[in-house]
């Protein structure tokens, strides 16, 4: 029984320098006023707000962690991989997240061109309103416009109908490769988890290529509990992670109070068979 794993971790979150609504400061509050013992912001594809997340978690007495979450392609699919712990003035890191956000604008112009040959029109000036950083436009973005001007009533409804593969909006785009992500983190320090595990329409075989890729490029953990896993995903992914020999993670990867099925600090904690990755990574901890 791992003792260690009874702790209040919450690493995997997103402020409106990627895709969220909240500030770094409004997270680090909100995730303290809910019990959160150690805390990590993990923007899509963008680390400039870390500073100030721990700045602000230090201010409210909350241990913090650096945190990204990177895109990458693989096998056709998209997949999301969670760096955690990293030096964040690593230059190769800094470098690879800048090539990855590098496309985000003109893939944002094409998915608006798909739009307005279904009829709806003007989505990149609508979904611009709702970006903080420019380098960061996201599906999210759109999904937030066509909500507000009345196209579908929520984001879920907005993705379903026009921003997932084979939908009017979705436009195929190439994000960094997985042995790149994962290996920016690992040289910079850092520990790279494979983020919601279930979430991926992956077959059998693709799951198991990625697993056994991830840990040989130096992968060491998956997230387990996490808002985008169901109760029963939860407990086949710790499954999976003694499978494979690999750590646990835990995130609620909120985005906002409006939007976000799980808010911070709320869900179980990990099981005590499997090792959590704060145990790996006390060092790394401020
Ligand atoms: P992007 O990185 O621009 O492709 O946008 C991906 C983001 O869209 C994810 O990080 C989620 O925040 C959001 N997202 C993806 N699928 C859904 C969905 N079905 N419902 C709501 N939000 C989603
Ligand atoms: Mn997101
Ligand atoms: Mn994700
Ligand atoms: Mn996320």
């Amino acid at each position: 029984m791992n003792t260690q794993s009874i702790l209040n971790a919450d690493l995997h979150c997103h402020s409106f320098v990627s895709d969220g609504t909240l500030s770094p400061e409004a997270l680090a509050s909100r995730a303290k006023a809910n019990g959160v013992d150690l805390w990590a912001l993990t923007d899509h594809d963008e680390i400039g707000g870390v500073a100030r997340a721990r700045v602000a978690a230090l201010e409210v007495g909350m241990a913090f962690l650096t945190g990204v979450e990177i895109s990458v392609s693989f096998a056709g699919h998209t997949v999301h991989i969670v760096g955690l712990g990293f030096d964040e003035t690593n230059n190769a890191l800094e470098q690879g997240l800048a090539k990855t956000r590098g496309g985000r604008d003109q893939r944002a112009r094409e998915m608006a061109e798909q739009l307005a040959k279904v009829g709806i029109h003007g989505t990149f000036e609508g979904a611009l309103k709702y970006v903080s950083n420019p380098e960061l436009i996201s599906r999210t973005h759109f999904a937030r416009h066509l909500v507000e001007s009345g196209v579908c009533k929520d984001t879920h409804e907005v993705f379903r109908k026009y921003l997932t593969n084979g939908k009017p909006g979705f436009v195929e785009h190439r994000w960094a490769s997985l042995q790149n992500a994962v290996q920016w983190i690992t040289q910079a320090s850092g520990m790279a988890v494979i983020a919601h595990p279930a979430r991926y329409k992956l077959s059998a075989n693709e799951e198991y290529a990625l697993f056994t890729e991830f840990k040989a490029h130096g992968g060491q953990a998956i997230e387990v509990m996490t808002g985008s896993h169901s109760a029963q995903e939860c407990i086949q992914y710790a499954e999976v992670a003694r499978e494979f020999g690999l750590a646990a993670s835990r995130g609620s990867d909120f985005h906002s109070p409006d939007e976000s099925r799980t808010d911070f600090g709320a869900l179980p904690y990990l099981p005590g068979t499997l090792t959590p990755v704060w145990e790996l990574l006390q060092a790394r901890i401020q």
